[in-house]
């Protein structure tokens, strides 16, 4: 019954497939040469499929696990370099009609502050994420056919693309609303949106159904199904995710790796990124409801495992992770990262507004961007704010081939010190300035297309002057 290559959730994630996957895995958690040789094959780069990730997240030998991270760390630095994509979320409205037992929106939740942004609201909520140094926006939405219907939605990228404060805009909108049809997908393509993320949050169907008692979202093929329709509307770069902690994760790792296998196998691209949430407290949530949590040491091991099994998908981690956590997701493989977040409705514009209960969940890095920019510096990282890809065209498999060959590398690494210059120029405190400064000297060399070196010290120096937006 397991087709990677089926459009039919239950046949692309079988359950028979998984349970094989996890009972092999068992059986040679300790088998060192078969590690050895899925460990070798990772070191070309070549990603794993979802078995050989299975039998290394059981691996209990304790120079395997070390080799593990080694080469998680390897594939880090050569495919991404130091640097990391910062982005923020954006949340519009927490009406929402769904019954997610992990989530505060959940429609019974009667105890919090149900909001809606106008376009009024949501023109403030850009103007204070441009005058942070933000280009880079995912919109969150609760699912509500009267409150947020997909007019609402589009109505919102619209208003968020226009606004240029200052010498601020937002470059990149991407997604995350509920699961919806091609005809939608279509409207938000068109609209011009980056990345269209949905969160799966489990794979393990009994377990779904459980934790999505009602609402739309109950349909657990409607949901699983969700990217093939985006992907049949022309939305090619989909970000996939599974709430750690919802169910063992040992059977969700090996899900999503499955998942991302299908949309490979159907539509000839992989996910342009995998998310890390973990479940975490939040208003009428209750964590000790989930049993499964994911200690620290296994949720490192799994975003290593990522790295290694899908090199060239984008790895992001939100702040609902301590700032220590974060800083060791950097080094196994997280390529971005949120920074000066508000889960709540409305919560960069009016102070009082940031305390009340309307966040979808606790964030723990409570750092402020510049905060976050200048700790990624001073750990020798280079903070990008680039937005380049989707704007040049580059999506899907035009993007693939780029990184896999490496060549988006230059690209990359161009575009990350342009932009970290112009947030120095029109963002950054004192101390991140001359932090900036040292950093753009050091990796400035490290662009490998020597022309394109030489066209971005070029344009530094046009920044310095006042221009701006420039990119390969
Ligand atoms: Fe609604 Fe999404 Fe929360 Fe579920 S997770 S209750 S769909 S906002
Ligand atoms: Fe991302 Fe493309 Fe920019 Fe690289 S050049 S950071 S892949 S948008």
């Amino acid at each position: 019954m397991y087709d990677p290559r089926s459009k039919i959730a239950e046949e692309f994630i079988a359950d028979e497939e998984i349970q094989a996957t996890l009972a092999w895995a068992q059986e040679n958690k300790s088998n060192r040469e078969l590690i050895d040789s899925i460990l070798d094959k990772a070191e070309t780069f070549k990603g794993l499929t979802h078995r050989e990730a299975a039998v290394l997240l059981d691996c209990d030998i304790p120079e395997c696990n070390e080799r593990i991270f080694g080469l998680a760390k390897k594939i880090k630095e050569h495919i991404y370099g130091n640097r990391i994509v910062l982005f923020a979320p954006l949340y519009l409205s927490n009406h929402c009609i769904n019954g997610c037992i992990y989530c505060p929106y959940h429609a019974k939740n009667k105890t919090i502050v149900r909001k809606k942004l106008t376009q009024e609201q949501i023109r403030q909520e850009v103007i204070a994420l441009q005058d942070m140094g933000h280009k880079r926006l995912l919109l969150e939405a609760g699912e509500h056919p009267r409150h947020n219907p997909i007019e609402y939605i589009l109505d919102s990228i619209k208003t968020i693309y226009s606004i240029k404060h200052k010498n601020g805009e937002i470059r990149r909108v991407n997604i995350n609303i509920a699961a919806t049809t091609v005809e939608n997908y279509r409207k938000l393509h068109e609209a011009g949106i980056g990345t269209y993320q949905l969160f799966q949050e489990t794979y393990n169907k009994p377990n779904y159904e459980m934790l999505h008692p009602k609402g739309p979202k109950s349909n657990y093929a409607y949901h699983t199904e969700a990217m093939d329709r985006a992907m049949e509307a022309g939305i090619d770069d989909v970000g996939l995710g599974v709430l750690f902690g919802l169910t063992l994760y040992r059977y969700d790792f090996v899900g999503l790796l499955m998942h991302g296998e299908h949309l490979e196998a159907t539509w000839g691209v992989g996910p342009h990124t995998i998310s890390v949430p973990r479940i975490c407290p939040a208003d009428d949530v209750d964590p000790g409801t989930f049993t499964n949590a994911v200690p620290d040491e296994i949720f490192l091991k799994i975003v290593a495992l990522i790295r290694i099994a899908v090199p060239y998908t984008g790895m992001i981690v939100s702040t609902r992770e301590s700032a220590r956590v974060r800083a060791k997701c950097l080094e196994f493989g997280v390529s971005q990262i949120s920074g000066g977040s508000r889960t709540s409705v409305g919560g960069y514009v009016v102070e009082e507004e940031k305390e009340d209960n309307s966040a979808q969940f606790e964030t723990s890095d409570r750092r402020t961007l510049d905060e976050v920019v200048h700790w990624l510096l001073e750990d020798g990282y280079l903070p990008s704010f680039c937005t380049a890809c989707y704007r040049a065209g580059r999506t899907g498999d035009r993007f693939m081939e780029l990184a896999k060959t490496g060549e988006i590398a230059t690209y990359c690494q161009a575009n990350a010190v342009m932009t970290l210059k112009e947030y120095m120029e029109d963002y950054a405190s004192e101390a991140t300035k001359a932090a900036g400064e040292k950093v753009i000297v050091a990796e400035l060399p490290k662009i490998p297309h020597e022309k394109i070196r030489i066209a971005s010290e070029k344009r530094l120096v046009r920044i310095a002057e006042g221009e701006r937006d420039f990119r390969f």
